[in-house]
């Protein structure tokens, strides 16, 4: 499975980092997209992914850097002509809101070329054996009581990928704070880690005693400069847009 960081800015918009997006390209040359920040389309075809590969968008939660491409996306489908069948997962409330933003780009199911399942996200099976486990995480907590009354999407998930059933690699995607990879990690190989809402030192930590061999650090604000050093046992790298890695698991 290779990863490909598309977008490696915050929320906070920087002129050298795109919002949110990551894609999973695995053997049968078929690309999973979690999150799609605004120019998730742009910033993918610049590092080289052919678009029509993408068979699977996973959305973490509706803050506007992790969804906001999505429409996008769907447009560069529909004028490619696209024929295969693309799956959209997200929270049940945030799904409607993206169908609705489809609707309101004129993106007419009856004239689309190809078909979009809109499902509640839930764990997913992906090519050569691996799996992805959404787990909510306390990024939207303290809003939680507003967006339930609102009808919005109420909660945030980390992505766990599981390979042959061990967890292997972690996608923090936004969180409430470093707490929330407690417990989560153990088995995991890789750990891709937001920047903005932790404390970088805590996730080395427990990234080295879960076992952790290298964090990958994304979602950095503009003014993140200064990143923790390399342990003996960790890893320790900022990503750049378009940072790549072929992540080899054997069980
Ligand atoms: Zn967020």
């Amino acid at each position: 499975m290779r990863l490909i960081l598309h977008g490696t800015g915050a929320g906070i918009p920087s002129a050298a980092r795109c919002a949110s997006a990551l894609t999973a390209t695995f053997g049968d040359g078929s690309v999973v997209l979690f999150d799609a920040g605004e120019g998730a389309a742009q910033a993918m075809l610049r590092d080289g992914v052919d678009l029509s590969q993408i068979t699977t968008v996973a959305i973490s939660h509706t803050h506007a850097d992790h969804w906001c491409g999505l429409p996008g996306l769907l447009t560069a489908f529909a004028v490619a002509k696209r024929k295969s069948p693309l799956t959209v997962l997200a929270h049940p409330a945030a799904l409607a809101f993206l169908q609705q933003a489809a609707l309101h780009s004129h993106l007419f199911p009856e004239r689309l070329s190809f078909a979009i399942e809109w499902r509640p996200l839930a764990t997913f099976a992906l090519p050569d054996d691996w799996r992805c486990l959404p787990i909510p995480n306390t990024h939207l907590q303290r809003v939680e009581s507003f967006a339930e009354q609102a009808g919005v999407c109420p909660t945030a998930v980390s992505f766990l990928l599981e390979k042959n059933g061990v967890a292997s690699v972690c996608l923090s995607q936004d969180l409430g704070s470093q707490e929330d990879l407690r417990g989560k990690l153990s088995g995991c190989q890789l750990l891709v880690c937001e920047s903005a809402h932790v404390n970088l030192e805590s996730v080395v930590a427990m990234a080295e005693a879960a076992g952790v061999r290298r964090v990958v650090f994304t979602h950095i604000p503009p003014d993140l400069l200064t990143f923790p050093a390399s342990t003996a046992t960790v890893q320790v790298l900022p990503a750049t847009d378009g940072y790549s890695l072929q992540v080899v698991i054997s069980h």
